[in-house]
């Protein structure tokens, strides 16, 4: 069983052609909904009472939502723009609003979960969250920018309570302060994770265990309208398809690993989670056989 914890929002994404205003994000969304190819994921998260119940019902048609908490006030909102290559997001507002004093607690329904993604959220919450399951036998954590500056300390703490972290190439040299990613990895494994993969965007993934490396290129693609979401699906994709398959050694990671550089190419090919709403199993099948032929030689 597969439990996704982190934020639900509504995203402001402002691209070079188009400009999205509050539209359904967050970070354990867009992981949770590509998990969901795989296996049925539960959610914990916090909304607001202005959440459009367009969207709660988009969650409970992919989703158990047994875990989802609607507080009094203003759902959390991000807003971010990019640059006309899609290439560098800018952060132009992070507000918490009920995710900054949510407390969540587990549904008992959840305390068995085996598999736990600590999606990005607080590093104090997500730390403090994965002490109330009962049988963890993999967890995993991602972070962003906004939590590297604001919690550095935290973020640290976090990381040696799971035993995988993935983490984008930026924000694994800004948390670490190194500049080269194999030092990286080296040092958010010595702070008590067993497996660290970063993210390259467009460029695909280093998964790292031990003193092996296994680089995945990402998946080609002609056109991108919208890179949001595409690291949270990669993460979702990862552990719900390592959940389906109740596995967690080191060959079964490395296929994770392309089922989210698969997971997160279809996401980045529309805006928001469009894709991924209007995505078939078919068409994951279909796209990791054009991987595996686009990667043998
Ligand atoms: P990604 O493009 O994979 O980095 O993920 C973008 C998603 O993360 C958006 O849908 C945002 O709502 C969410 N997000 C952005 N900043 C934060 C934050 N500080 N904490 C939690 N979630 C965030």
């Amino acid at each position: 069983m597969l439990t996704v914890f982190g934020s639900t929002a509504l995203d402001t994404i402002r691209t070079p052609k188009k400009t999205l205003k509050n539209v359904l994000g967050g970070a354990a969304t867009f992981a949770a909904i590509s998990a969901s190819f795989f296996t049925k994921p539960s959610l914990i998260t916090v909304v607001g009472d202005d959440f459009p119940e367009e969207y709660y019902n988009t969650l409970k048609r992919y989703l158990d939502i047994q875990g989802l908490s609607v507080i009094k006030g203003k759902t959390f909102r991000y807003d971010g723009k990019y640059d006309k290559n899609l290439s560098v997001r800018e952060t132009l507002k992070t507000e918490l609003n009920v995710l900054g004093d949510f407390k969540p607690s587990v549904p008992k329904e959840y305390q068995k979960s085996d598999f736990v993604y600590l999606a990005n959220n607080d590093p104090v919450q997500n730390t403090k969250i994965i002490k109330e399951f009962d049988n963890v036998k993999f967890s995993m954590c991602d972070t962003i920018d906004f939590w590297i500056n604001t919690r550095r300390s935290d973020v640290i703490k976090m990381i040696k309570s799971v035993d995988a972290v993935v983490i984008n190439d930026e924000e694994a040299k800004l948390l670490t302060k190194e500049d080269n990613l194999i030092k990286c990895a080296k040092k958010i494994m010595s702070w008590g994770t067993d497996y660290v993969i970063i993210k390259k965007g467009e460029h695909g993934s280093l998964f790292f265990y031990e003193d092996m490396i296994f680089p995945s290129v990402g998946f080609s693609l002609e056109s991108v309208l919208d890179p949001t979401g595409a690291g949270d699906s990669f993460a979702g994709a990862m552990i719900g398809y390592l959940a389906a398959k109740k596995k967690t050694s080191v060959s079964e990671i490395k296929k994770s690993v392309v089922y989210g550089n698969v997971l997160g190419s279809f996401a980045v090919e529309g805006y928001g989670l469009d894709t991924l709403l209007r995505l078939q199993k078919s068409d994951v099948t279909r796209r990791i056989k054009q991987y595996e032929k686009m990667v043998s030689f």
